[in-house]
Order: structure tokens, then sequence, then C-alpha cells
């Protein structure tokens, strides 16, 4: 039997009214599965600023606490330091932060160009209101000069003040057990929960893999790319190699499941029932 770990669940906000309706009954029924928390993410340079509000305000104070993303890059003190405040107005008390990627076009990285330097300004800012998670690679940030390197700055965000961390989404469990290894000689021993992509169709994890530097492995893209359009056979598929990866990832010793659930309900409440983890 797994072993239970708390679980959390990622949203990004929607651009419709019908998208936000959705979700609204979306984060009722992952609701019941009794997550720790929900995050929104927010788009680099503030582009999403508003969404990313709007779905905080249908969230907050709805049972299961609700984590906003903040990310630096392109953006400047006072409007992070705006966020920070109403967050904590509204009794929000745990932040990812994250540098983000700029939309193609926009040049300047703004006052805080690192995640750890947005870190140590949340933590100017606001001492130590906020529990700050921060974003984590076991497979290597895709601008990352090399392995060791990544790993150095990782360093930096724990030192800046961050508590926790969530990785980008991987297949190769060997690769999360390393990486955990590499922190732990380093001194750093803050929790590091694996972000887990549920799969459920086969171009969509090969962009979003191919968008983040995640690995899909040769013998995962084989696979569903020989189930064609069958996607019966690749959601079938799927649900079983994330539920093997979860299980190893738990009896290895991670702390805890993020879910990027993709805004929707049933993958990832098929994968947390079957891992006994609701
Ligand atoms: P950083 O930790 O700042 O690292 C970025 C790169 O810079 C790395 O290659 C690092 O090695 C390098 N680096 C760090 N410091 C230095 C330095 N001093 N000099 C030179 N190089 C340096 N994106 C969004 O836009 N919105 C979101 O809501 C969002 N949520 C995410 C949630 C999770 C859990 C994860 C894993 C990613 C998320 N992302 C999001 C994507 C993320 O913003 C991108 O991966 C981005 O490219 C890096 O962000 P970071 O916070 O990891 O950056």
């Amino acid at each position: 039997m797994t072993k239970h770990v708390p679980i959390s669940f990622e949203f990004f906000p929607p651009k419709t009214d019908a998208g936000a309706e959705k979700l609204r009954l979306v984060h009722q029924e992952l609701q019941q599965l009794n997550p720790e928390f929900f995050s929104i993410t927010y788009g680099a340079g503030g582009s999403t600023r508003e969404r990313t509000l709007a779905a905080i305000a249908d969230f907050n104070g709805k049972g299961t606490p609700v984590t906003p993303h903040l990310s630096c890059i392109g953006d400047d003190k006072n409007r992070i330091a705006e966020l920070l405040d109403l967050y904590k107005s509204q009794g929000i008390d745990r932040i990812v932060a994250l540098r983000g990627d700029l939309p193609s076009g926009q040049v300047g990285l703004g006052e805080l160009p690192y995640a750890q330097d947005l870190v140590r300004f949340i933590r100017e800012h606001s001492g130590n209101y906020f529990h700050i998670e921060v974003a984590a690679y076991p497979e290597m940030h895709p601008q990352a000069e090399n392995f060791d390197t990544d790993i150095k700055r990782f360093v930096e965000k724990a030192q800046a003040g961050a508590n926790a961390a969530i990785t980008q989404f991987f297949f190769n469990p060997d690769a999360y057990f390393y990486f955990i290894e590499r922190l732990q000689k380093e001194g750093v021993d803050i929790p590091v929960a694996p972000g887990i992509m549920p799969i459920t169709n086969a171009n969509n994890l090969i962009r979003f893999a191919d968008g983040t530097g995640a690995d899909v492995p040769r013998w995962i893209r084989k696979q569903l790319q020989g189930y064609g359009d069958d996607s019966k056979s690749i959601q079938a598929f799927g649900h079983e190699v994330v539920v093997k990866l979860c299980e190893r990832l738990i009896a290895g010793g991670a702390p805890s499941l993020h879910f990027y659930t993709m805004n929707t309900t049933d993958p990832t409440r098929k994968l947390v029932k079957d891992l006994g983890l609701a």
C-alpha cells in the first residue's frame, strides 16, 4: 500500500467566463480529495495579473488554502510589493516565487531578474509572513549553463529564504532522487514536492515537454505514438505510467505530490484515488 502523503493541485487562470465557470466546478470536485492547497499560475511580466487575481478571489476562503504564483522577470518591485500586501490582507500566506519566462518580444529583465532575487525581496518586504515555494528542475532548467551551476542557483534560492520547492514535471524518478541527493550534499533539506503531469494526450504532452525541457523517455513516446488517435488506450497507458512513477517517488521519500491538473478533474482524481491519497 502507498504511504499517505499530502497533495496539492495547480490551476492556470482561465481566459473566458466559460473557462472560469468550468474551473469553479473542477475546484469543487478536487476539493473533495482534501488537498493541502490549490495554486494559481501567474504570467510573467504581469501578463495574467487580473485573471490570476480573479481566480484567487474565486477560491480564497472557500475551504482549501489558495496559493498564488508570482513571477518577477520584467516586473518592478512596487507592483510586486502591491501584490504581496494584497495577498497578506486577504489572509493568503503561501506563495510560489518564480522568475517566469518573458513573452517573446519583451526584453527588459526588470528589477528582479532571477527567482532568488524575488525570494530575497519577499523576505525584505514581508519578513517571514509568507511560506515561499520555489521551482526545482531535476532534469536541469533548460537555460542553465550546466547541471552543477543549476544546483548552485537552487541552493541560492533556499539560502535566500525559500521554505520548500515544487519540481517541473518529469517521468524519470532517478532524476528526482539524484537531485535530492545533490541538495543534501549541499546541506539543503527543504522539502521538494515532485510536480506530476497526468498523461492524457500525446501531442500536448510532447509540446509541454519540449517547451519546458522535461524529458519524455523514448519508451513512453513510442508507446504513445503507437496508439495513434486511440485516446482511450493513451489515457489507460498514461495513467498506469504515472501511478507507477508516483508510487516510486513516495516509496523513495517524496514528501508530497503537486499535480498539474490542466484545469480538469478526471485524470488527476483518478490518479489520486488509485494511489489511495484522497
Ligand atoms: P530561476 O530559479 O531564476 O532560474 C532560471 C534560470 O536562470 C536557470 O537556468 C538558473 O540556473 C539561471 N540562473 C539563476 N540565477 C542566475 C544568475 N545569477 N546568473 C545566471 N543565471 C542564473 N512560469 C510562469 O510564468 N508562471 C508561473 O506561474 C509558473 N509556475 C511554475 C511552477 C513550477 C512548479 C515550475 C517548476 C515552473 C513554473 N513556471 C511558471 C515556469 C518558470 O517560470 C520557468 O521555468 C522559468 O524559466 C524559470 O523560473 P525559475 O523561478 O525556476 O527561475
